[in-house]
């Protein structure tokens, strides 16, 4: 018989806040904001203590209006450089137990401890220990889910915080997971959110048991995915550190000096970005794409995946864009503002439209439009600077992107299968 796998999902409660309670005791008893850097005048706050949330500070707004609902509100700004340091000390206590370990943003990481049980115990003893470790040795605390798939073990560390462990097990998890909301589930975005809802899909458990054909009717193969991840049959391994997925695509991202924090702000940025790959794809003889990919980086560095087939093979920009804003409604759950967008394709075609004598008038077409937009998003935004893909870095990350944090990667992520 084969083994059940044990995965662990550790995450790190609060945890820009934390650190900076840490480096700042004197803040401690008071309502803290960590918050963008001064420079932005309008420094969104991207993370919060347990008494600012109780006065009702929320992650994405202004500074500014923060401190009308809560007037002692003290603010401090991030200093990634600091957080990446005590995630990577945390990830070293990860590396005593196994070497199967894969990062979801700066304070999340799965592990699978299949094969650490014999050495060290249960999956759930390995969990207290490493509660117990990183809170003695560090002064930050984690809460940990401990399942059998990683979707089921993301949901555990979610259950229970801060510094607490929660199992799911195939004999607990009709009682644990299946009441807590669909939306809840990991890669369900706000617009399939709404598309359960219509279908009378509210909880994890109306997802498991409902039809599954009637899921793909209306969310086409990704129905079938959600509806796996809420029976716990979520196979997907535990990446190990650094390892990447070569795949012939033509992609482009942009990080942001400001976190987006509404789908129009997205928007602008999805285009860009197709327009973009499409000058891109032209350049190449590879043709036409048949599949978009997109990834979406939250401010904690989470990425979030997702591709889709398009209508028919393109290399439009517009077409691209298209698919991408749909796939971003589908997968990303707007639980915090936006750091980076990814956009790319693949799955190319050589139709028989192939030859295009235009091309090289459409590619400057496309160079001068995609020109005169980041002007225009530059007028818009002021000092909110557009970078484009892969030459230039967001200067308050450029720390965590030399130390090999992914910060974005067209292809990277985790994706739906
Ligand atoms: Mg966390």
């Amino acid at each position: 018989m084969k083994t059940e796998r044990c995965i662990l999902h550790s995450d790190l409660n609060n945890f820009y806040a934390s650190v900076e309670m840490l480096r700042h005791p004197e803040l401690r008893e008071k309502p803290l904001a960590v918050c963008g850097s001064m420079e932005d005048r309008h420094g969104v706050v991207l993370a919060k203590n347990g008494l600012a949330k109780a006065m009702g500070v929320k992650t994405g707004e202004v500074f500014w209006q923060a401190k009308k609902k809560c007037p002692a509100l003290e603010r401090v700004t991030a200093d990634f450089p600091a957080y990446l340091r005590v995630s990577e000390k945390v990830r070293a206590v990860y590396d005593r137990y196994t070497d199967l370990i894969e990062p979801f943003g700066i304070d999340e990481c799965w592990l699978d401890v299949t094969a650490s049980r014999d050495l060290f115990g249960s999956g759930r003893k390995i969990a207290d220990e490493i509660r117990e470790t990183v809170k003695r040795e560090f002064g930050v605390t984690v809460s940990v889910g401990v399942s059998w798939n990683k979707i089921f073990a993301k949901l555990g560390s979610d259950m229970k915080k801060p510094d607490a462990v929660t199992e799911i097990t195939p004999e607990n998890y009709r009682e644990t997971v299946w009441r807590l909301p669909a939306a809840d589930l990991l890669f369900v975005g706000a617009a399939t959110a709404k598309k359960l809802s219509f279908m009378g899909i509210s909880t994890i458990g109306d997802l498991a048991n409902a039809d599954e054909d009637r899921l793909v009717s209306e969310l086409g193969k990704w129905g079938s995915t959600l509806h796996r991840y809420a029976r716990g049959e979520d196979d997907s391994l535990v990446r190990p550190r650094g390892e990447t997925r070569e795949a012939k695509s033509i992609g482009n991202s942009l990080t942001c000096y400001r976190d987006l924090v509404n789908e129009d702000e997205v928007r602008i940025l999805m285009i860009l970005l197709s327009d973009s790959v499409a000058a891109r794809l032209s350049e190449t003889d590879l043709g036409r794409a048949r599949t978009v990919k997109i990834t979406v980086t939250d401010n904690e560095l989470r990425h979030y995946g997702k591709q889709g087939k398009l209508e028919r093979p393109t290399r439009s920009g517009k077409e691209i864009a298209d698919c991408a804003m749909k796939l971003f409604r589908e997968v990303y759950p707007w639980r915090l503002p936006v750091r980076a967008v990814g956009v790319s394709v693949c799955d190319f075609s050589l139709g028989a439209e192939q030859l295009d004598l235009f091309s090289d008038y459409r590619k400057e077409e496309r160079a001068e439009k995609l020109d005169a937009a980041i002007a225009k998003l530059r007028g818009k935004y002021g000092n909110l600077a557009v970078q484009r893909g892969t030459v230039l870095k967001d200067k308050r990350l450029a720390d965590l992107d030399v130390k090999g944090a992914h910060i974005i990667h067209p292809d990277g992520g985790y994706e739906g299968k």
